[in-house]
């Protein structure tokens, strides 16, 4: 049994054949996904996704999308939550060092989510890119009680390490196919057995031979493999560790 533990079923990639996709990765052995929101405009379709009993689903506010963010975005996000209940944790947040012009702002954005977290006893799915060591750092100093999942994780053994000390969990997903991620495969090949989940990221981040085309969650399936191999393990044993990591970051009352 697989999960994939981030990816973005309710974006309009997949307005045409959302049930096709899911149903092209339950044929994979996929059956549960976990579901994070970008945008406050989109927290109510992710809820409506949730509603399924293999989706299990996050809210938050990405960095990606600091133009669709208004001020009160964080205070509707805490009364959203609070309504909910089901919603198993805060994300996508994060910071995107590729945008130093909204840098500033995904701070205080990503701060203001994280302080919720806190206060929530919730995880948070952190996109973290060009900033594993800031991320690190502020998320030491905030000692948040649920910990978290650093999604599509790409950076060294040591900041691995890191964010592991932190009681956080490494998303690996399309990015350790390709033979170039030397550094990542020695990450991958280090982690403990609890110390990752298997994910997609789609319709993003496709897997090599992919390149140019939408990813879909029935290819969380090849990740699995491409980390069984780092790892020197057999797939349907990185698969458990992977649902079992997902179950004790996530609780989701699905699973
Ligand atoms: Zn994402």
């Amino acid at each position: 049994m697989l999960i994939d533990a981030h990816c973005h079923l309710d974006f309009a990639a997949f307005d045409t054949d959302r049930e096709i996709v899911i149903k092209r990765a339950q044929a994979a052995g996929v059956c549960h996904f976990i579901v994070p929101a970008t945008t406050r405009e989109c927290w109510q379709g992710v809820l409506a996704l949730g509603q399924r009993i293999d989706v299990s689903v996050c809210l938050g506010l990405h960095p990606y999308f600091m133009d669709s963010h208004e001020p009160d975005d964080v205070a509707a996000l805490g009364e959203v939550l609070a309504a909910h209940p089901g919603v198993v944790g805060i994300g996508e947040c994060g910071v995107d060092a590729r945008f130093p012009e909204t840098l500033e702002a995904q701070w205080a954005l990503f701060d203001a989510q994280l302080k919720l977290a806190k206060q929530r006893r919730l995880p948070v799915v952190v996109h973290c890119v060009q900033a594993n060591d800031q991320v690190a750092k502020r998320l030491r100093q905030l000692a948040l009680p649920a910990g978290g999942l650093i999604h599509g994780f790409a950076g060294s053994p040591e900041q691995a390490q890191a964010f592991l000390d932190l009681g956080f969990m490494l998303g690996l997903g399309g990015a350790l196919t390709y033979p170039r991620a030397k550094r990542l495969h020695r990450a991958v090949a280090a982690l403990p057995d609890n110390g990752f989940v298997l994910e997609t990221d789609s319709p993003d981040m496709p897997l090599k031979g992919c390149q140019g085309e939408r990813n879909e969650p029935s290819q969380v399936a090849r990740v699995c493999q491409a980390v069984a191999s780092l790892r020197g393990e057999a797939s349907a044993t990185i698969a458990a560790q992977s649902t079992a990591n997902v179950r004790a970051l996530f609780q989701p009352a699905a699973l």
